[in-house]
């Protein structure tokens, strides 16, 4: 008898029909008498129209406000899958975040869990229930709802398996598995049986949108194994876990593309000391995330002066101008730019240690293309370009058949 914490995503759970597939599959695990647990998103587009909503009130909505009203999304869906349980004959109860003891600190729209205290939970599957619980959300000590990020369903159900010691956690989405590329631009991508934390962690990301970074980390930091695997058949999935001696043997376990990043570029800033800590202070203060930044020297007469480029995440654009536009007296910078016609690819994998030449392959492939790079980073397992957007899906599919075709 095992005890099982199965997460379905939005697609899973995106109609009636769906939902009652969910409250079958929960049925036949229960048949064999299993306990469940089953954390479930918002349907499908629910948190999407949720934001626009906001967004056509005001364009920069109070971020407590989104948070109460994102945290409907998933109440509805936990209601609808106890229902469906319950139109089966299987005693179900629904729990919200904050029901389910899920404590969190005060960083309203991407909370960080700080504790969880499963009292309910165990109550009621102590008591026979399966129990429903709404991901991304939590509450904080002082009784705020918090989400915990978007996507941050897996993020819940990974911290209540680890809190439960679950002996299994599915996250249930609408693909096999995690695939070498997505295969909506990439027909010839394959399924992986397995995956490294750290590869997943950096394919997260980059852009593919398998799962929540955030729960990747956290899956890893407290070493719970998962499986990710499709709500519309029995297939077997991928398995996440810590990397294995054998893993090293593949060069390249995937290639991601990222659509969601725009580039703000600085020009003019003055190439002094202290200049990039004052930027980017400022903008982990407004608990903006920067991911990739490359700083030029700019030609001209006069005073030294530097042009800055970083990349933010296209929802926190705004944010970010906004900041750095407050800036401009302090430091006296001529002009900010921002483009959100681009694309980050990156390919990704812990054979990337062992194997040499393997950024110029990549850059060999793109240049074959015509495609110009404008932005590079890399780490042990990793290496990511900033392209042109329109080019970018064209790029994936030349590097992926470089390395995995
Ligand atoms: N409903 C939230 C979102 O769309 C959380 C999730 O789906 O995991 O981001
Ligand atoms: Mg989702």
């Amino acid at each position: 008898m095992a005890l099982i914490v199965q997460k379905y995503g939005g697609t899973s759970v995106g109609n009636p029909e769906r939902i009652k597939n969910v409250a079958a599959r929960v049925a036949q695990y229960r048949e064999r008498g299993d306990r469940l647990v089953v954390v479930v998103s918002a349907m499908s587009g629910v948190t999407d129209n949720l934001i626009k909503l906001a967004r056509a009130i005001m364009p920069l909505p109070s971020e407590r406000e989104m948070d109460m009203l994102l945290a409907t999304g998933e109440q509805t869906t936990i209601a609808l899958t106890a229902m469906a349980l319950h139109a089966l004959g299987i005693p179900a109860e629904s729990l919200t975040g904050a029901q389910a003891g899920i404590v969190t600190d005060g960083v309203h729209t991407k909370a960080k869990i700080q504790n969880i205290t499963p009292k309910k939970v165990h109550a009621l599957l102590d008591g026979g229930h399966v129990v429903i619980v709404a991901g991304f959300q939590g509450q904080t000590a002082e009784g705020q709802i918090t989400t915990l990020g978007r996507g941050g369903s897996d993020l819940t159900a990974i911290a209540l398996a680890a809190a439960l010691k679950a002996d299994l956690c599915q996250i249930y989405t609408d693909v096999d598995g995690v695939f070498t590329a997505d295969p909506r631009i990439v027909p010839d991508a394959r399924k992986l049986d397995e995956i490294a934390y750290d590869e997943l962690l950096e394919l997260a990301g980059t852009g593919a949108k398998v799962m929540q970074l955030r729960s990747v980390e956290f899956a890893k930091k407290f070493g719970v194994i998962f499986e990710v695997r499709s709500s519309l058949n029995d297939n077997p999935g991928t398995i996440v876990k810590e990397e294995t001696k054998s893993m090293e043997d593949v060069v390249i376990r995937g290639v991601s593309l990222d659509k969601n990043q725009a580039k703000i570029t600085i020009i003019g800033l003055s190439d002094r000391p202290g200049m990039a800590a004052r930027v980017f202070t400022a903008l982990a203060d407004a608990a903006v995330n920067v991911d990739m930044i490359i700083q030029n020297i700019s030609h001209g007469s006069g005073a030294p002066t530097t042009d800055l480029s970083f990349t933010v995440d296209k929802s926190e654009l705004l944010k970010a101008q906004k900041v750095i536009e407050g800036l401009k007296k302090e430091l006296g910078y001529k002009q900010v730019i921002a483009n959100e016609s681009i694309g980050k690819l990156s390919i990704v994998g812990v054979g990337m240690r062992s194997h040499s030449g393997v950024a110029a392959r990549m850059f060999e492939t793109l240049a074959r293309e015509g495609i110009n790079i404008d932005m590079i980073s890399t780490s042990e397992i990793k290496i990511s370009v900033v392209i042109e957007i329109a080019k970018a899906e064209t790029a994936m599919r030349a590097v992926h058949a470089a390395f995995l075709g």
